[in-house]
């Protein structure tokens, strides 16, 4: 028997919208919350259908992960951000299913129909064919995988201050970050400053030489997308502050508390990093965090079963100059979730915030234009180039060739994500968390929250997680 077929047709707000052509959006991230800014007030009904009810700045995610800033400062109500405009309309849900030709997106176990289909739903984390590890070495994608690096790593120091035992204390101690990216230096760096300033401060019993942070890359240098002379100041800062960068060095295998390293294919013939390192040694550590690889939203996936269209390995649609796909001008993909290759020297654009902003900006335009009968000029990308934040008042940026380092870049760094973050609410808490920390080393967001004995239907008092009294499982 075929399933019972609903269809969710909503009444728009205003009666002059009946008619007007309905823009449905799937993903309210960078992409998908730009292109629904720019078509706020315009004369198109708009839909923005997004799994979470807010907009997550990721690049910030790290200070989550690190009790800088708190969830809340990086995340704004979508409804807050566009639902108010009279033609959009906000719908939580999450899009399972597409019928191109029928013209409807699935949510919620419903059919809606659209006359034109944006896809910006962005991208997750690829184990490399060993999902087997997520558990054990957690992700920062999204709002929840930083809580629970933070929750890892603050109950393991907790236990560590209440072990006797040197060698587990140390184990406790230990934080083992595999990626050396952007997000994998941003992180090894931020938690390497939280744990020595929480053991200066908020230990008694611990102590900084215990600490151990390892940066695991599989590649010849940390972000590899830079120029080498960042990579460098980058590696030199980290290591300067106690971060031990492995680089040709591949993760073999994850188990509960241990990574097991052996030397890279880009390792052979290549000197060791650094002097009495062995590359295939086991790393033991209470906390481990995955920023290796990306792999496309499975909508891209779902569109190339449906329409045709062709993906490339990290299952990102192939599209058109103007972001639609073969055969279906009235479906556009964006973001991280498309590949574009439209530009001068044939690479596609890199899976970062900018690129996706200024899709959905020109994407916005084209629409508008395309339903007005007027020519839109092609899509160019305005590089605005890149940065990391390595530490306290220390970011590398490279602005078109010109490369700053140390404090320098830091400004630069702080002020172009304020920029860049959409609500204003959170750009204000923002920089007074930032100001607060820099003025006296404070993280206010140290919270241990999400434990899996601290739930609702606990009351009163401790449950602990085993009843052999351990605080942190190591498996
Ligand atoms: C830790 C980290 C640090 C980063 N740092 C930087 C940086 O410093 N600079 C930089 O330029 N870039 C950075 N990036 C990359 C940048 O965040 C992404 O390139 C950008 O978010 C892509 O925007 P997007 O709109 O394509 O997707 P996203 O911003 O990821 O948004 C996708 C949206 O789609 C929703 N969604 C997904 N699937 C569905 C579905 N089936 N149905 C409904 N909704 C769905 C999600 O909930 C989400 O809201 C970082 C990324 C990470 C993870």
């Amino acid at each position: 028997m075929a399933p019972e077929r609903f269809f969710l047709e909503l009444e728009p707000p205003a009666p002059d919208l009946a008619a007007a052509p309905h823009v449905v959006v799937v993903g309210g991230g960078f992409a998908g919350l730009r292109l629904c800014q720019a078509l706020a007030g315009q004369r198109v009904r708009v839909t923005l259908i997004d799994k979470r009810n807010f907009n997550l700045f990721q690049p910030l995610l790290y200070q989550v992960a690190s009790g800088l800033v708190s969830a809340a400062d990086v995340a704004s109500p979508l409804r807050q951000m566009v639902g108010q405009a009279r033609n959009v309309q906000v719908l939580l849900g999450e899009v399972n299913d597409l019928d191109l030709e029928r013209r409807e997106v699935v949510f919620n176990g419903q059919h809606y129909g659209y006359d034109r289909l944006v896809l910006a739903s962005g991208s997750g984390t690829a184990y490399f064919g060993h999902e087997e590890w997520r558990p054990l070495a957690p992700p920062m994608k999204i709002l929840e995988h930083a809580q629970e690096i933070r929750r890892r790593l603050l109950m393991a120091l907790e236990e560590a201050e209440q072990t006797t035992d040197l060698v587990r204390r140390r184990f406790l101690q230990s934080v083992v970050v595999v990626g050396g990216g952007p997000a994998g230096c941003e992180l090894a760096g931020s938690l390497v400053e939280l744990m020595r300033s929480a053991i200066q401060r908020d230990f008694k019993q611990l102590k900084e030489q215990d600490c151990r942070v390892v940066l695991v890359d599989a590649v010849e240098r940390v972000l590899p997308a830079m120029h080498p002379s960042l990579s460098a100041a980058a590696a030199g800062y980290l290591r300067a502050n106690g971060v031990e960068v492995r680089l040709n060095t591949l993760v073999e295998a994850i188990e509960p508390g241990t990574v097991r390293l052996k030397p890279s294919t880009a390792a052979a013939g290549a000197a060791p990093q650094e002097e009495g390192v062995d590359p295939a040694e086991q790393l033991r550590a209470a906390t481990i965090c995955w920023t290796a690889g990306v792999r496309a939203s499975r909508l891209g996936k779902l569109l190339a079963e449906r329409s045709g269209c062709a993906t490339d390995r990290g299952g990102r649609v192939l599209v058109e100059p103007d972001f639609s796909i073969p055969g279906h001008p009235e479906v556009r993909v964006l973001g991280d979730l498309c590949c574009y290759r439209h530009t001068a020297d044939g690479a596609p654009l890199p899976g970062m915030a900018g690129p996706a902003v200024q899709m959905g900006a020109w994407v916005a335009r084209d629409l508008l234009n395309d339903l007005a009968g007027r020519p839109t000029a092609p899509f160019r990308w305005n590089d605005l180039g890149t940065m990391a934040v390595i530490g306290p008042l220390y970011a590398v940026a490279d602005l078109r060739g010109l490369r700053l380092t140390g404090l320098a870049g830091w400004l630069l760094w702080g002020l172009a994500h304020l920029a860049f973050i959409p609500d204003t609410e959170n750009r204000i808490t923002l920089l007074s968390r930032w100001l607060w920390q820099i003025a006296t080393r404070q993280r206010r967001a140290l919270l241990i929250t999400g434990r899996p004995d601290q739930h609702l239907g606990v009351d009163v008092g401790l449950e602990r997680a085993r009843s052999s009294g351990t605080l942190y499982a190591e498996g």
